[in-house]
């Protein structure tokens, strides 16, 4: 089973259990920043991985080492190689930043939360420690410190606190090629259409992230079909919250009556032990 289907079957589960039917999430229209990732500009120098680490108090990364990897509890972004045609072709891989995210739509207490500049960000004081936000994310990036006495979970955040001053994202400036360009989404969907618009022969015809989950603040332009690259293929364009909102509304009313239905038992464990 998925995790599309798992989250549909949860919501049928749960809504059926408390005879609900859930609300939409609602949608954002607001003009997010967002990165355009030019893969045919990156020479996989790992430049951003670097300042990456270096903004968030990481493990340098072993610049030495270019065995495929993921991102993890001390790596927010990684930049993996792929060999194509004779072809090498880099590409970075960090959290989508999704425009409706669904990490946000299963988080009962909103510590996963999509900011109005557009950063999806954690906040540690709600934080339950539950993972949903790790089994819905269609791109595997939130990740949860399994040896920590305090876990918390962990992933790019897109600088927001940067970003608040008026900075911009430790990767884009450390980039010496311009692979990474920095801007509101609607200019990025620009550029990346006038870039595939002059150059019909150099890149695949798709920007990825345009519509992808409903759309993504990270958006990639490349010269090769975006599955050959690691993309998720079965992502589709729905946003995720259309799937997880009957399972987060229902969820959510469990969580209500949860305090109601403890206090009557307790009331009711008290007349039987009266009556004994
Ligand atoms: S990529 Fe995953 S973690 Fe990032 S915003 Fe989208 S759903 Fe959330
Ligand atoms: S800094 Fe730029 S060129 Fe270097 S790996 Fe990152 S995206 Fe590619």
């Amino acid at each position: 089973m998925n995790r599309r289907e798992f989250l549909k079957t949860g919501a049928i589960g749960l809504g059926g259990l408390v005879g609900i039917k859930g609300k939409a999430y609602p949608c954002e229209t607001k003009e997010f920043y967002g990165m355009l990732v030019d893969t045919t500009l990156c020479i996989g120098c790992r430049s951003c991985e670097k300042a990456c680490s270096e903004v968030n108090h990481l493990p340098a990364p072993n610049l030495g080492d270019d065995k495929p990897r993921q991102t993890s509890i001390d790596a927010f972004t990684v930049v993996n190689k792929f060999k194509i045609d004779n072809q090498e072709i880099f590409v970075k891989k960090q959290c989508m930043h999704c425009n409706q995210p669904a990490c946000a739509s299963a988080c009962l207490v909103k510590a996963m939360f999509k900011t109005k500049e557009g950063p999806v960000i954690w906040r540690g004081n709600k934080c339950l420690g539950c993972r949903y936000c790790m089994i819905a994310c269609p791109f595997d990036i939130p990740k949860f410190e399994y040896n920590s006495l305090n876990p918390k979970i962990r992933k790019c955040e897109f600088c927001f606190e940067r970003l608040k001053k008026g900075e911009k994202p430790g990767c884009v400036d450390a980039c010496p090629m311009e692979a990474l360009i920095f801007g509101t989404r609607r200019e990025l969907i620009e550029i990346a259409k006038e870039r595939i618009y002059k150059n019909p022969d150099k890149y695949v015809h798709h920007i990825y992230g345009e519509r992808e989950a409903g759309g993504c603040g990270w958006l990639y332009l490349a010269s090769v079909p975006f599955e050959k690259l690691g993309f998720p293929e079965n992502v589709g364009e729905t946003p995720y919250p259309e799937y997880t909102k009957e399972f987060l509304y229902s969820v959510a009313l469990i969580f209500l009556l949860w305090p109601s239905f403890l206090i009557g038992l307790h009331k009711a464990l008290k007349k039987e032990d009266e009556g004994d």
